[in-house]
């Protein structure tokens, strides 16, 4: 079982850190919106937001970057391997299903091909979680098999009780910040039992996922598709903000006789994502390409690795231009079932 400490506040844990001029990650109120930015001063974070615009995820897993540069100016073609520093870094603040999505990139990025830069910025860095204390209608994390204050993906979790801040200490990263923040006070698993209970009311929209999957491999030609699908204009904005879409495109930037090797961030929505240099495309119309995306989330990833590829944030719900509710797919087909 975790260990519980009593902790001062989210705030305290980066005023430490800052104070140690360790490299911090926290939400920052950026107009109306929050992101995950780097921090210098507890003062420039705020943790009283709802959910930042986007996830962790290009921290480890940028949307765009280099792998190698190269030259053909010579008889036989330079390669150079790019420098990264992977600096120790806290991630403070994030919400449990941005948390939760690590691990399932996890599974991706290590899986038969370790991607090294992904790796080492995990490896180095630490993850502190806030457990949501509110909610909205795009949100169905218990659905997905999580929960507001879900451990997954958290060296630490930090969690409001009526009596302050406990820390949820889950890893061995999470014992070495514990020690290194000096938290010694015992938490009372009581208040963290009645926390539990008040986040497990948080969340309204819910519907039974596990036999999306099966309906997904018999019902690929479903008039459904069509129907709900077809609005969708491709623009990938759902994808971009999601925190667990990881496909990614390799291009050659060549600038005259020299040039980049970059890894881009691509989606499944788009056009061309499947396009042929002939012209032909296997997916030509849009419904099928938003199929996709729901066939691999919830039919092949969990196929592979076991679990759904999405924890139910609801970002691709809220940013969709043309309204379309991935959750609302997922009911329509639950409702079938
Ligand atoms: S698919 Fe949508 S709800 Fe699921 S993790 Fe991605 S953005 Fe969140
Ligand atoms: S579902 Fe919405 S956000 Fe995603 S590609 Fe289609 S139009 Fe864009």
């Amino acid at each position: 079982m975790a260990k519980l400490l009593k902790i001062e506040s989210p705030e305290s844990v980066v005023e430490k850190l800052t104070s140690l001029e360790k490299r911090v990650i926290a939400p920052v109120r950026d107009g109306k919106l929050h992101r995950f930015l780097p921090v210098k001063r507890k003062e420039e974070v705020d943790f009283g937001y709802f959910q930042a615009e986007g996830s962790m995820k290009g921290f480890f897993f940028p949307a765009t970057e280099g792998i190698l540069k190269f030259s053909t100016g010579t008889k036989m073609p330079q390669v150079e391997e790019h420098e990264i520093e992977f600096p120790e870094t806290f991630v403070v603040g994030c919400r449990p299903c941005d948390a939760a999505a690590l691990p399932i990139q996890d599974k991706v990025f290590e899986w038969d091909y370790v991607d090294e830069f992904y790796k080492a910025r995990r490896d180095s860095t630490t993850i502190v979680s806030l457990a949501c204390t509110c909610a909205d209608n795009n949100c169905f994390c218990t659905s997905m098999g999580l929960a507001p204050d879900s451990p997954e993906g958290s060296d630490i979790l930090m969690v409001k009780t009526e009596e302050g801040f406990l820390a949820e200490v889950l890893t061995k990263k999470g014992e070495k910040l514990a020690s290194l923040l000096d938290l010694k006070e015992k938490g009372s698993s009581e208040d963290r039992r009645r926390s539990a209970v008040s986040a497990s009311k948080l969340i309204t929209r819910k519907f039974k996922s596990e036999g999306v999957p099966g309906w997904l491999e018999s019902n690929f030609e479903d008039p459904l598709w069509e129907k709900m699908c077809t609005k969708c204009i491709g623009c990938a904005a759902c994808t971009f903000v999601c925190p667990t879409c990881h496909c990614f495109d390799i291009v050659d930037e060549p600038v005259g006789t020299s040039g980049e090797r970059r890894k881009n961030w691509d989606a499944c929505t788009l056009w061309h994502f499947t396009a042929h240099a002939s012209g032909y495309n296997p997916r030509d119309m849009q419904h099928k390409r938003y199929r996709q995306r729901i066939m691999h989330k919830f039919d092949y990833y969990p196929d592979k690795f076991g679990k759904f590829l999405c924890t139910g944030c609801g970002r691709c719900i809220r940013v969709c231009p043309v309204s379309l509710d991935l959750a609302e797919v997922l009911e329509e087909i639950s409702s079938r079932i």
